[in-house]
């Protein structure tokens, strides 16, 4: 039977932009490629227009939903199929790790993990994303519809006006990829920007596994402090132009030049 969602008035507040084209909904699942056995996790369900596609591949599905005046509708189309949890929940203070059920998984041994999907509200996406990676033992992989700009950083290369704090520290947690972009006009309301989606990937051993993450992320928030200086001049207070001599790093050049494992080698120069 055709998933028919109910009457409701959609809600800014809640960053409400529910997705009415069905050959994007087709292409989101085709993307993600849900298969039985697969335990996935819908945030922002809203309406159902993903859930509803999601279910059918058979696989374990847990939905999140902030808006409890979409909870009725959620469970009238949904309660019924089988491995579908419906969490009314604020997706930011959600314990992901509680979904993964039975006995944790040996030290060495992967458990079942978690895959990601969502049309999310644009203003949680960013801290939603981060703590995702920082419980990214228990995530296989995520997929997000974004605002086209947000993925644009997230999957930027060095070099481009793009690249910045965001795409540093999300790739040097995952792997990044832009897989295509969705007009305003499928959604409704539609909204005032392009939007994209995005799959991330956690390394399941990380390429730097001896960088200490919070002075990476200290060095690249100072790097990038202001665009338009030099590198000698934003990191100053950190190392000196000699030590990035040294590492084969101009000091003169501007952060936005510098790629990834650049950043990962003056992390490692400075880590005491
Ligand atoms: N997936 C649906 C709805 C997308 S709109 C579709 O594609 O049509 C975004 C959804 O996220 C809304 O249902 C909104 O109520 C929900 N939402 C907003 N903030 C949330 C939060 N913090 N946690 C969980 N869900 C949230």
């Amino acid at each position: 039977m055709k998933h028919q969602p109910q009457q409701h008035r959609p809600r800014k507040r809640f960053g409400q932009n529910f997705l009415q084209d069905a050959s994007v909904i087709d292409r989101i699942t085709a993307s993600v490629y849900p298969k039985p056995g697969e335990h996935l996790v819908e945030i922002g369900p809203g309406q159902g227009a993903l859930t509803a596609s999601l279910i059918d591949s058979g696989c374990t599905l847990d939905v999140v939903e902030l808006d409890r005046d979409l909870i009725p509708g959620l469970l009238a189309s949904f309660s019924l199929k089988p491995g579908f949890t419906l969490h009314s929940a604020d997706a930011l203070n959600f314990d992901f790790s509680s979904l993964i059920s039975g006995t944790p998984a040996e030290p060495g041994v992967q458990g079942q993990q978690l895959r990601v999907v969502g049309n999310l509200p644009y203003n949680i996406s960013t801290p939603l994303i981060f703590k995702l990676l920082d419980n990214s033992a228990i995530i296989q992989d995520m997929h997000f519809m974004l605002q086209l700009e947000v993925v644009e950083r997230l999957a930027a290369s060095p070099g481009s006006k793009n690249w910045g704090r965001l795409g540093i520290m999300a790739q040097y947690q995952c792997q990044v990829e832009h897989l295509f972009d969705v007009p305003p006009h499928a959604f409704n309301p539609q909204p005032k920007v392009q939007s994209a989606i995005v799959r991330l990937t956690p390394w399941t051993h990380s390429p730097w596994p001896n960088c200490s993450e919070p002075l990476l992320r200290k060095l690249v928030k100072a790097a990038f402090a202001h665009r338009r200086k030099t590198l000698r001049n934003n990191l100053k207070e950190i190392i000196d132009s000699t030590q990035l001599e040294a590492l084969g790093v101009d000091p003169s050049a501007r952060a936005e030049t510098l790629e990834l494992n650049q950043f990962i080698e003056i992390t490692n120069a400075i880590h005491v």
